[in-house]
């Protein structure tokens, strides 16, 4: 007995031991280098943010909305949601990301991987719009998106018609993306903030479906703080996301801050184990962003707030999900 104690307590010694030395290295999938008024920080921060956090590598995209200071509202509004102004499609932002990371020295740049996503998705137009800036700026981008669809109170405040993640110019998107190799960040809640059942999930899985060729990362997997604050707890994610990761091979999921919390880690920050095995079983389906929006001094706070839940999976899974993952699903250099 005595014997099997002390086995079982170098053991634990050993594994509380080997988590405590990983030090990760991350990517982060999900950046946003502006914020819903187009400001940025700056790529200096930026920088300092990324090699403070040890992320070596970042995917790093625009807000493809403005919010309107509207001439009723009696302050400048902070964020989308601050006001009742609305917001517009907003092109220019994809400039923003590409005149920042042409003044970088190549090292620098080379650890960007820019996203376009300055379109309308409501616009059959959009696709050509997104040939021309593929054509004007060669070589540059390596992906689409954040696409904003159902989006909490955004959708509701977007001028023009909501768009849906199956609409016909979202599917020409698509279609463009796989001719490009090109990888799709979609933002489309799996519900509405008052029903307690995925209302809009068809609307993410019918491109799934239809799109084979399209790798898709589905933004917080659907999930989003807002949902949280009215209902905590989605019952229906964990057996729906099963499904659909074994349904198609073409699905990867952001993990970004509304799925850490309260998904992966409980109230305590201890790692929930129906999720641990989920991301074990699909080893190189999912991914970490930030998802910061144009200030980055939370950069590393948001990644390494996976770390609990990194240290619960087997090392090389973790490493994948912290860094490898992204990288591998963005184009195959030509
Ligand atoms: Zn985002």
């Amino acid at each position: 007995m005595v014997v099997r104690g002390l086995g079982w307590l170098v053991v634990s010694m050993m594994v509380l031991g080997s988590a405590q030395a990983r030090e990760y290295r991350y990517s982060d999938a999900h950046l946003h280098y502006v914020d819903f008024f187009q400001e940025s920080a700056g790529m200096d921060e930026l920088l300092k943010a990324m090699d403070a956090a040890r992320i070596d590598q970042s995917m790093i995209s625009g807000v493809s909305v403005a919010k309107k200071w509207h001439e009723d509202e009696p302050k400048r509004p902070r964020y989308y949601a601050g006001d009742d102004a609305d917001a517009y499609w907003y092109s220019a932002t994809d400039i923003y990301v590409a005149a920042a990371l042409q003044k970088l020295p190549e090292p620098q740049r080379r650890r960007f991987h820019p996203f376009l996503t300055g379109f309308n998705p409501v616009d059959k137009n959009a696709a050509a719009h997104v040939e021309r800036m593929l054509e004007l700026y060669p070589g540059v981008w390596q992906g689409i998106g954040e696409v904003f669809t159902r989006h909490d109170d955004l959708t509701a405040l977007t001028s023009g018609d909501t768009p849906r993640a199956n609409n016909e110019a979202l599917t020409l998107i698509y279609h463009l993306a796989a001719e490009h190799d090109m990888p799709v960040l979609v933002h489309s809640n799996i519900t509405s903030k008052r029903e307690r059942n995925p209302l809009y999930l068809a609307e993410i899985e019918t491109p799934l479906r239809n799109h084979p060729h399209t790798r898709f990362i589905w933004a917080h997997a659907g999930t989003s703080m807002e949902i949280h604050r009215h209902q905590a707890q989605l019952d229906f994610l964990l057996p729906t996301l099963t499904r659909m990761l074994e349904a198609y091979p073409n699905l990867y999921i952001d993990l970004s801050w509304s799925v850490l919390q309260p998904y992966l880690l409980d109230d305590q920050g201890v790692p929930r184990a129906e999720w641990v095995a989920l991301v074990e079983r699909f080893p190189e389906r999912f991914m970490l962003g930030s998802d910061v929006v144009g200030r980055f001094n939370s950069l590393g706070e948001q990644l390494h707030g996976f770390d609990p839940f990194l240290d619960a999976l087997p090392a090389e899974v973790a490493q994948r999900v912290a860094r490898d993952n992204f990288l591998a699903i963005l184009p195959k250099p030509r």
